[in-house]
């Protein structure tokens, strides 16, 4: 017999004296007889195709698992202390700091203002972890069951015994405890969804609270200040193609440089002010230059001064203004199938004929020249002409995006 602490559902799988898994017998408490309601027939049939307990035991964590997804509101309801001990927390960490509680108290959203005035939430999930359930199927398959099978047998005989005495039927039972849904706070902390480009990790003692969440994660919007400053200025100085919103946690930022040509730079979050990733997009003639310009440039990086200026420096250019150009000067469509953005990409390929320089999806290129018969394809490059200008070009199948 196996019971677990906490709220356990109970499950009795009651063997005939054949010891037939076919005709066994499934017991089980009101709650889970509900929540198991709808796939008896799935059950039935496992038991009758499972060649032993153990097997069947796996096909019933699966079956209840779905089940349980599928019944939400059939959640035990949380000890009422659990309720008292977080309302008595938020009431310390103060209403003022709480964005969105909803009226499970299973998700709650925190807000906090960085020193440069920007708004961040962090989002607490209260929901329950991984429970003793999967540990009790881990020592199943990990020869436990051994043990429990003696018992199992010692149990047949006492019962044997019980039978001759008061003629009841034999069989051996299993009780198996599952443990339900229950938060660990505030013995053990929330999760914690953040928009951040790092992990959010939070150190947690049993005392804890949300209070000791918030702090830790002023002290986190602290840590990232500049990679933040870093971003603002590239968004509000520059034309980002991409990405379209960037979120907090975006690293990267594909920056319009000229029509048809942008560079794509991948900042370190933890050293924002250092050299970042730069992959440059757009025709040949342009862009080379430019690769050339931030190679021998490279040692005039100065991380006292922001990244876009030292990007500036580094490449000899100025970046569009906001001021003067519109986004759509840099953003021109696709020359197949005339649209900016096709299933989320943008166009990526450039012609490389000065006077052409049409952009074009990778994807839709990469079907066009399939589909002539002028184009030659060897492993994943293909060179065929450009549909404009006839230049020749060449793709590869794959091409690193943005
Ligand atoms: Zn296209
Ligand atoms: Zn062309």
């Amino acid at each position: 017999m196996l019971i677990f602490k906490g709220r356990d559902f109970h499950i009795r799988i009651l063997l005939p004296t054949d010891s037939q898994l076919k005709n066994a017998r499934i017991e089980c408490g009101w709650q889970l007889k509900k929540i198991l309601h709808g796939y008896r027939h799935i059950l039935k049939q496992r038991l009758h195709s499972c060649p032993d307990l153990v097997s069947f035991v796996v096909e019933l964590k699966t079956i209840l698992e779905i089940a349980l997804k599928n019944t939400q509101e059939l959640h035990v309801p949380r000890p009422p202390e659990y309720y008292s001990c977080l309302v008595r927390d938020l009431e310390i960490l103060g209403w003022n700091k709480v964005a969105y509680v909803d009226a499970g108290l299973t998700t709650i959203k925190l807000k906090a203002e960085d020193s440069r005035g920007r708004q961040h939430l962090v989002t607490l999930r209260l929901n329950a972890k991984g429970g003793s359930w999967d540990l009790f199927v881990c020592l199943l398959k990990q020869g436990f069951l051994n043990c429990f099978l003696v018992l199992a047998v010692y149990a047949i005989a006492a019962q044997l015994l019980q039978y001759l005495l008061v003629c009841h039927c034999l069989h051996w039972k299993c009780c198996i405890g599952l443990k339900e849904a229950t938060s660990q706070y505030p013995t053990e902390p929330p999760d914690c969804i953040v928009d951040f480009p790092v992990q959010f990790a939070i150190s947690w003692m049993p005392q804890d609270s949300l209070v000791t969440i918030h702090n830790q994660f002023l002290a986190a919007l602290e840590s990232l200040k500049e990679f933040w400053d870093t971003m603002d200025e590239i968004d509000g100085k520059t034309w980002v193609l991409e990405p379209e919103n960037p979120a907090r946690g975006a690293t990267a930022r594909r920056i319009a440089i000229g029509s048809n040509v942008s560079v794509n730079v991948e900042v370190d979050p933890r050293h924002p002010k250092m050299l970042p990733e730069c992959y440059f997009l757009g025709a040949d003639h342009v862009v080379n230059p430019l690769r050339t310009k931030l190679n021998n440039n490279m040692h005039l990086w100065d991380p006292e001064i922001s990244l876009l200026q030292n990007l500036k420096d580094l490449l000899e250019i100025d970046f569009p203004s906001r001021a003067v150009l519109e986004k759509s000067d840099f953003t021109k469509d696709c020359g197949i199938c005339y649209a900016y953005r096709l299933h989320g990409a943008v166009p990526d390929q450039v012609c490389d004929e000065p006077r052409c320089g049409q952009p074009f999806h990778q994807a839709c290129l990469y079907e066009w020249l399939q589909g002539l018969p002028s184009s030659r394809q060897s492993f994943n490059v293909i060179f065929g002409e450009c549909p404009y200008c006839n230049k020749p070009l060449t793709l590869k199948s794959s091409v690193k995006k943005p």
